[in-house]
């Protein structure tokens, strides 16, 4: 029971922030933000759940106590279609990589046979509509890390048929045909080649080819302008944010937002905390150097970088709260792309279940509503929310579905 109690908190509270930050109807146009984001397809282009808590025996059938992405959760916050991604880190190489992303695919296949009525695996816009017509959370399958190919191109047609929809050409990690945006910024003295090679040319034909929507999260810029040069079809940037408001190496430049804008992609916006505000990591080690003995026994039970700081910040919640950014910084970064090129090239891809810490009030994929009620205060149309909201999303996905042919054989 008393479980029971502490997982209604969850379920309360977003409504409770929501209804706290409502303000007179005259300052949304008289629209009601609650039913415009229920009306909303509301389309999320990048989720870490299945690495962050399935690979590890959690079970997102039902609310959980930890991480940021359940089913219950995800059906609270309206989301209606979530790119699920499918990821591994490049300590896995060769004979490793594809397995391990078969293996991850597998588990959000056995979500999905164990709750049909929840969620159904989409691999085509019609698809998307078809299952958020029955209510259901529509999920596709996105693979971060060119790697996972193992640069084989049988193995790039191998993931499409089990439904892969993105591919992010590389994730922090290089390949042997891509270089990343660490390892051009960071490594540049030990890359042997920079940007796409011939292979990697190949591989973004391929792509487009499929039915494969080109990721550029996480690529190198030289990466990202010869892939730009190559595609035929509009790309994805599944979870970046914007560098003129915080000049981390993955975040884009203007003139990246204008080339995809050009290219006819979306940009979705990264909710990630270091990717917003330039002074959030400083805030976060100055904290954790403020608590060394807590900081010391948390990093022998929680190796990895991000659940120890997960855990550091869930021990201090009052600190914790006191160094994220306002929740108007992440409203900040989606308007700044709409000024600069247009409402029809910015989207969301939270990246929640892949970071250690979201904006305030942007706990977890409950609170997507505050972010359709954020934009109408802005003064955001109806019909540009639900652009930003899932429409652009989703006309990227049908621009790069082949005419003609089924999406999955
Ligand atoms: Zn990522």
């Amino acid at each position: 029971m008393f479980y029971k109690l502490l997982w209604m908190i969850p379920l309360i509270l977003p409504m409770q922030v929501f209804a706290q930050q409502s303000s007179p109807a005259a300052a949304n146009h008289g629209v009601n933000a609650l039913a415009l984001h229920r009306q909303a397809l509301v389309f999320d282009t990048h989720n870490d759940v299945l690495s962050e808590l399935t690979m590890k025996g959690y079970d997102i059938s039902h609310r959980l106590p930890v991480g940021n992405t359940d089913l219950v959760r995800l059906k609270e916050g309206g989301v209606d279609a979530q790119f699920f991604s499918i990821w591994c880190d490049g300590s896995y190489g060769r004979g490793q990589a594809f397995a391990w992303a078969n293996r991850e695919i597998d588990s959000l296949m056995a979500i999905i046979r164990r709750n049909p009525d929840k969620i159904a695996l989409a691999t085509s816009a019609e698809d998307v509509k078809r299952i958020v017509a029955q209510h259901k959370i529509a999920a596709l399958i996105g693979v971060e890390g060119g790697h996972m190919i193992e640069d084989r191109l049988d193995y790039l047609d191998s993931l499409y048929k089990r439904g892969m929809r993105y591919m992010t050409l590389t994730w922090n990690n290089s390949t042997d045909w891509a270089t990343s945006a660490m390892d051009e910024t960071l490594h540049a003295d030990r890359l042997t080649h920079k940007g796409l090679t011939a292979f990697g040319r190949k591989v973004v034909q391929r792509m487009n080819e499929l039915g494969v929507i080109v990721d550029l999260a996480h690529v190198g810029r030289q990466t990202f302008y010869d892939a730009l040069a190559v595609t035929t079809k509009p790309v994805l940037v599944s979870h970046s944010s914007v560098y003129a408001l915080d000049p981390v190496p993955r975040n884009l430049t203007d003139d990246q937002i204008r080339a995809v804008a050009k290219n006819g992609g979306v940009i979705c916006v990264n909710f990630y905390d270091a990717f917003l505000d330039p002074h959030f990591s400083h805030r976060l080690d100055s904290l954790i150097d403020a608590h060394p003995r807590l900081r010391d026994s948390l990093r022998q039970l929680y190796p990895e970088t991000m659940d120890f700081q997960i855990h550091f910040l869930k021990a201090l919640p009052k600190a914790a709260y006191a160094i994220k950014p306002p929740f108007s910084l992440l409203i900040d970064h989606i308007d700044y792309i709409a000024k600069l090129v247009g409402v029809d090239y910015v989207g969301l891809g939270a990246d929640f279940d892949g970071a250690e810490a979201y904006p305030r009030h942007m706990d977890d994929v409950t609170y997507y509503p505050l972010i359709t009620k954020a934009l109408l205060q802005r003064g955001y149309s109806p019909a540009d929310i639900l652009k930003i909201l899932g429409g652009n999303v989703m006309r990227v996905l049908e621009a790069n579905q082949p005419v003609g042919r089924q999406a999955l054989p």
